[in-house]
């Protein structure tokens, strides 16, 4: 029996069974034994998400045991791995084949499975979050039998399972689809963040990735575009001692301190934004795709974040402003927007509209409540939908009105899952029963 707690340290749970099976074989017979003795079984991935959506009830099932790269074709670029591959296993295995995927988020701490049944996703205009990159997958289902899905077999369990927030059965392998190999040139610079607001559309549409983080109390967005180099353009990474000052010092273990100096000194909180948005200077460098896309995140926090129609992500952040400005809250992280392509996934946030996602942070030891009440109440008015692995409190009532998919979601896990074998606290808010 072990005790489970997440990465933010929002959730945890003890007294539990933990399953790792070596094989498919092994994780399908032990899923159809658990389940048949009426046990509550969920998978679990690096524990990175927020909300409880991975909590445990009785039996935790990791899948360390189904983590490498089992088949990969260059020439297609289709790539089958088991489900419990870390991401940075992930990029450094496709690296190998000179392969690469087309998009990532900001860290590679995950499993492949667990970042994809939340749908994780990066920035990109043109391009969808990680589920989008699954052309197949494998499901253990609770009465032991594996699902092969893909557009042709079983299509609505494949719309329903990629982001299906582990409420379905048990991933066991992933084919993605991946593109050869690429570098990125990576320009960030910050600028006023009215002229990023005004120019968002450009910015977004004339770029491969674009986003920004705006420091809330300044004028200021540090903005981040990668796009791809022209062919011939070699590497120039950053220096390590540039790298180790902006990604190390500056973003972790400075930024540890002046949100420690937050907790005591509220009041400072607009002068140390000022300061930490000056001292992110201007850097450009080009690197491995998946170099450029991940970085470290060692300061632990709280994120709320909601995907909107990308026409209104100006006025979400225009208002979440004002919200700050007339509150007196003090929020030392930076608000972080992105944007994806629409994509047919059923439970994607990004499902069927041109997204842009806005993301707020609070350090974890100072409060977050009313500052992620205000956002969810701001984004409700643009029919905002939640990542599902960040912090929200929507039920299915809200959620049904803001996926056209909903009910046919419910009908697959019916179908499924019908004694709720994968069920937990979070799967009851968010999809009932
Ligand atoms: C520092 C940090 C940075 C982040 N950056 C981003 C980002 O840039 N973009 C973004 O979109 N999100 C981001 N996230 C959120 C994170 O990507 C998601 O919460 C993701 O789901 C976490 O993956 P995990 O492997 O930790 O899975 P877990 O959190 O452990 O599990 C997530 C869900 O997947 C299910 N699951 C896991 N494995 C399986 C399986 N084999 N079969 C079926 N279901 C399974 C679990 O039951 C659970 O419902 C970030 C989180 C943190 C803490």
């Amino acid at each position: 029996m072990s005790t489970w707690r997440n990465w933010a340290g929002t959730e945890s749970a003890t007294g539990i069974e933990t399953l790792r099976p070596g094989s498919a074989d092994e994780l399908a017979a032990a899923v159809k034994s658990a389940a048949e003795q009426g046990k509550k079984l969920k998978a679990v991935g690096s524990g990175h998400s927020f909300t409880g959506c991975s909590v445990p009830q009785q039996v935790m099932i990791r899948l360390d045991g189904l983590s490498s790269v089992v088949h990969a074709d260059k020439e297609s670029g289709r790539v089958t791995v088991g489900a419990g591959t870390g991401l940075r296993k992930l990029n450094a295995g496709l690296a190998a084949f000179d392969l690469a995927m087309a998009n990532l988020g900001d860290i590679d701490k995950q499993t492949v499975s667990g970042a994809i049944s939340t749908g994780t996703h990066g920035t990109g205009a043109r391009l969808g979050g990680l589920a989008t990159q699954v052309v197949a997958l494998d499901l253990v289902t609770a009465d032991g039998s594996v699902l092969h899905c893909s557009a042709e077999e079983n299509p609505d369990v494949f719309a329903a399972a990629r982001v299906s927030v582990g409420a379905l059965g048990v991933i066991s392998s992933l084919t993605l689809q991946c593109v050869p190999a690429f570098l990125l040139r990576a320009q960030e610079m910050p600028l006023p963040l009215g002229e990023v607001l005004d120019g968002f559309d450009e910015l977004a549409d004339g770029n491969d990735h674009f986003e920004f983080y705006w420091f809330p109390h300044t004028e200021i967005a540090l903005t981040k575009r990668n796009n791809r180099v022209a062919p011939g353009v070699g590497a120039s990474p950053v220096g390590r001692i540039r790298g180790w000052i902006d990604d190390e010092l500056l973003s972790n273990k400075v930024f540890e301190l002046t949100n420690r100096l937050a907790v005591r000194r509220p009041g400072m909180v607009p002068r140390i934004n000022r300061l930490a948005s000056r001292a992110l200077s201007a850097r450009e460098y080009v690197d491995a795709s998946y170099k450029v896309f991940c970085s470290e995140r060692n300061v632990i926090f709280r994120e709320s974040e909601y995907a909107v129609p990308r026409e209104h992500v100006v006025d979400v952040i225009r208002r979440l402003r004002a919200w700050i400005d007339a509150s007196g809250s003090r929020i030392p992280f930076p608000i972080e927007v992105r944007v994806a392509a629409p994509d047919d996934i059923w439970l994607s946030t990004a499902s069927g509209r041109e997204t842009a996602y806005v993301a707020i942070h609070q350090y974890h030891r100072l409060p977050h409540d009313p500052y992620f009440r205000a956002f969810e109440n701001i984004v409700a008015d643009y029919g905002g939908r939640p990542h599902w692995g960040k912090l929200h409190t929507l039920t299915a009532d809200d959620l049904r009105s803001r996926y056209p998919r909903f009910d046919d979601f419910l009908a697959v896990r019916d179908r499924l899952d019908p004694r709720r074998t994968f069920g937990n606290a979070y799967t009851r808010q968010v999809f009932g029963d």
